[in-house]
């Protein structure tokens, strides 16, 4: 008997025909004798239709109230699952956010997970009820609706997992692990038996969509097992316990993985593409101590995330150009908030960019191994690719290139990398 958090997400959850597969895909779980609790997100595409409407009631919403308006997608399919499962035969009830509750901190829209009351769940589940819960939402302190950003179920399912010391918790979604790299740009992606916290960390922040970053943030802290896998399987697929997904592991566990023979030890792990970045260069600044802070300052303060960073070397007379990433959909207000300081910051002309893609491989093993970032620049260079800027971290290495040239960049990189399917083969 084990304790399992089954998180299901926007996909998986479309239609009441798909939660009748899910609420299958819960029985059976429950059946084999585990302990279950559900999460669920809105139905695909059901929480943008609901920001819509709250732009077109106000475009600058009150974000209490917009939390109000968009949690009201998973309540629903909360209850349409618990429903569904009643249906089948099995006891099953919705539990609310407020009703748990889940307290939250900080702004609406954007909350963080404080506490999650464990003990009423804990209890109905060891008396055999299917506990639902609706992603995505919580509660302030002052009793109002919160929630917790886009995507935010899976740090729900993860905050959940950890509230009630679960023994696995399994995000179902509409692929059937993590890849290498995306499937639609290599054919010969590889789906990863295991992947570090860290990895995952950084390869969810740098475009690879399969989890919210900060639930792989809060896995890694809670100590909590995520396994990804598919909510698309046939009535013969091998079991979750089995675990037939991709398993988030502790790098200690890796190493055992490794040891046994079950994972190859590889220097690079996956490789992501993000096209959601802009590029600003601000040319002729002049070259002296707090040049720079004269920038980042208004940006900071405006909570705009500049990511990639280069000052090229000083030109003639003491100026520089300073080269640097932030969100396309930040781009029209920082461009707004540097033009406001002009004078302060002392550039000749502001050029932005947002034809431009984010190139990163990731892997526990560059630690240990040197050359990785030059296979990268030998690669992309090989093929005539530009990298226009160039950030680094212990696991990653990250390069701006042309949006024009993403898929090849990844190809080239997948290929360079050894991790084509054939290569693993061989
Ligand atoms: N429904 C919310 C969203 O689309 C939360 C989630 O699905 O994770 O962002
Ligand atoms: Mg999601």
């Amino acid at each position: 008997m084990a304790r399992i958090v089954m998180k299901f997400g926007g996909t998986s959850m479309a239609g009441t025909e798909r939660i009748r597969r899910v609420a299958n895909l819960v029985r059976k779980q429950a059946a084999g004798g585990n302990q279950v609790a559900v999460v669920v997100s809105a139905m695909a595409g059901e929480t943008d239709r609901l920001v819509n409407f709250c732009r077109e009631a106000n475009p600058l919403y009150d974000p209490a109230e917009y939390d109000v308006v968009v949690a009201s997608g998973e309540q629903v399919t909360s209850g349409l699952l618990a429903l569904t499962l009643q249906s089948l035969g099995c006891d099953a009830r919705s539990w609310l956010g407020w009703q748990l509750p889940v307290r939250t901190i900080e702004a609406h829209a954007k909350a963080r997970v404080e506490a999650i009351d464990g003990e009423a769940l804990t209890s109905a589940m060891e008396a055999g009820q299917i506990a639902v819960i609706p992603g995505f939402q919580g509660v302030s302190e002052d009793g109002r609706i919160t929630t917790m950003g886009r995507g935010g179920s899976d740090t729900s399912a993860v905050a959940i997992a950890a509230a009630v010391q679960a023994d696995r918790c399994d995000i179902y979604t509409d692929v059937d692990g993590v890849y290498t790299t995306d499937p639609r740009i290599v054919a010969k992606a590889r789906k990863l038996k295991a992947v570090t916290y860290e990895e995952m960390l950084e390869l969810a922040s740098v475009g690879a969509k399969v989890l919210q970053t900060r639930s792989v943030g809060l896995a890694m802290k809670e100590g909590v097992r995520v396994q990804v896998l598919s909510s698309f399987v046939g009535d013969d697929a091998i079991p979750a316990d089995e675990l037939p997904g991709t398993m988030i592991v502790s790098e200690e566990e890796m190493n055992i993985l490794v040891e046994k023979g079950e994972m190859e030890r590889q220097h690079v792990t996956g490789i992501a593409h993000d096209k959601n970045e802009a590029k600003i260069i601000l040319t002729r600044v002049p070259d002296k101590p707090g040049a720079v802070a004269h920038i980042f300052d208004p940006l900071a303060k405006a909570a705009i995330n500049v990511d990639m960073i280069i000052q090229n070397v000083g030109r003639d007379k003491g100026e520089t150009d300073v080269t640097f990433t932030v969100p396309q959909a930040d781009l029209a207000r920082a461009q707004a908030l540097l033009e406001d300081k002009r004078d302060d910051i002392g550039f000749n002309r502001l050029i932005t960019d947002s034809k431009i893609a984010k190139i990163s491989v990731v892997g526990v093993g560059m630690k240990s191994h040197a050359g990785v970032a030059s296979t990268m620049f030998k690669a992309l260079a090989d093929r005539g690719i530009n990298i226009q800027a160039i950030t680094t971290s212990e696991i990653k290495v990250s390069v701006l290139i042309d949006e024009d040239e993403t898929e090849l960049a990844v190809r080239v990189l997948h290929t360079a990398y050894g991790l084509d399917a054939n290569d693993e083969a061989a």
